[in-house]
């Protein structure tokens, strides 16, 4: 993002002008910064060993183009639903680069994976026993990890805090020994991994360190009763600085510095040598989009709004973590900001704030606002609430640009629904 003329562009691009061209809102993804990121994330982890494989999170920005210009990258995917699966196999992901994650998975997901040759990280011992029933079923052998829950405290926003001993992730360290043993006992099931994610947003490198260190303690103890380990995905979690000022985020070297060593260190003295994975999804891609969303109206009431048309159901970050992005008015972008403004989007909710007291320039109805830093979890959380059709997508890619995602019409919103037959006629 950069500023020429009095307005912000993405790449080599005037979002003013994009959000002319495309209407607003309008999500804008600029395909350099993913792959800057994806080769910055890859040296920084090479630096130390090329036994690793990185495995992009999804449901960050499962735009079907994102996880293609992933895919060419060599990014394998972290898959949590069906949906997901199909997707990254589409954008040319190979199975063996895929990890279906989640803890709760139907047996027609489970079949999938098994059919697709897509190892499973299993979370329960309950689906173990499904997982080995589907493949028996199949006749096929199915490989796996387990999920640990590694119960660390770690500093971010409870929401995204999956490594708690007391969330719904992963299976407790105490438990972990026996669940090998029972997967090593089943007929269709291999155990060949180990995998945690303890959160997202994580600012700090050490909670990462700490969970590398629970990770080789259970690779240690997995290998005693005779797991041959050949994956350890450490999940993914590296946060982003949102407040671009007050935010001082660890780079991907630093990450790598703080997990590489104590993996490779406490590897060798097992004696054991598993690939190393990680599972990056904010990471590579948040920085690499802004949603444009323009101006109906401002208004002075206790405060001074600016109602966007944009809400939580493009962006719910805000409303759901209590989020900060950097907001900038886009064709104003140079202007000394003169006020305090509450950025509402126009959903029936007094919750649908996108920002809140910025100080910005003049803004008045027609103006761009840019909410920066929307790349993750901004889109693929997005939602028809209020039926308001979902916004297109566009992406830059130096001077090119082409929508990823049409904008979503009211037929889209009706292709869905079914007239009842006891409605037909006069009531
Ligand atoms: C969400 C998720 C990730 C990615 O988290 P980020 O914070 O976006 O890096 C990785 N692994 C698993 C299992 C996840 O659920």
């Amino acid at each position: 993002m950069q500023v020429r003329d009095g307005h912000l562009y993405i790449g080599a691009h005037d979002c003013t002008s994009l959000a002319a061209e495309f209407g607003t809102p309008l999500y804008v993804t600029d395909e350099g910064r993913i792959q800057e990121n994806f080769r910055r994330v890859r040296a920084a982890l090479a630096r130390y060993s090329s036994a690793f494989r990185i495995l992009y999170a999804a449901k960050a920005n499962g735009n079907l183009s994102v996880l293609q210009t992933l895919a060419r990258e060599g990014a394998g995917a972290d898959v949590f639903s069906a949906g997901e699966v199909q997707l990254a196999l589409l954008a040319g992901m190979r199975p063996e680069y895929l990890l279906f994650n989640g803890s709760s998975k139907s047996r027609a997901d489970l079949a999938l994976a098994v059919e697709r040759g897509i190892r499973v990280s299993v979370d329960s011992f309950d689906e173990l026993r499904q997982l080995d029933a589907v493949a028996g079923d199949a006749g096929r052998e199915v490989e796996i990890s387990f999920r640990v829950n590694p119960a660390l405290e770690v500093p971010t926003h409870p929401k995204i805090a999956t490594g708690l001993a007391t969330t719904k992730f992963g299976i407790p360290a105490g438990q972990i020994l026996d669940a090998y043993r029972e997967a090593l006992s089943c007929a269709y099931v291999r155990p060949v991994g180990l995998h945690c994610h303890i959160g997202s947003q994580i600012l700090d490198v050490e909670p990462f360190a700490r969970a590398a260190e629970v990770m080789v303690r259970v690779a240690g103890a997995v290998t005693d009763i005779g797991v041959d380990l050949s994956f350890l995905d450490i999940g993914g979690g590296l946060g982003i600085p949102y407040r671009r000022d007050a935010d001082s985020a660890p780079g991907f070297e630093e990450y790598a510095d703080a997990v590489m060593p104590v993996v490779l260190e406490g590897l060798a003295e097992l004696g054991i040598s598993p690939e190393l994975w990680v599972e990056p999804g904010r990471s590579l891609v948040a920085d690499s989009t802004v949603l444009l969303t323009g101006v109906n109206s401002v208004k002075s009431a206790h405060k001074r709004f600016v109602n966007v048309d944009a809400g939580f159901n493009l962006l719910l970050r805000p409303a759901m973590y209590d989020s900060y992005h950097e907001v900038v008015v886009a064709n104003r972008a140079d202007a000394p900001p003169v006020q305090e403004y509450t950025i509402a989007g126009p959903i029936c909710e007094t919750g649908d704030i996108l920002a809140t007291d910025r100080m910005l320039p003049a803004v008045e109805e027609g103006d761009v606002i840019a909410m920066l830093d929307a790349g993750a979890y901004g889109f693929s959380m997005s939602s028809q609430y209020n039926s308001r059709p979902r916004c297109p997508e566009v992406m830059v890619s130096g001077e090119r640009k082409a929508l990823m995602r049409r904008g979503e019409t009211v037929d889209d919103l009706l292709a869905t629904m079914e007239p009842l037959p006891w409605h037909q006629g006069a009531p």
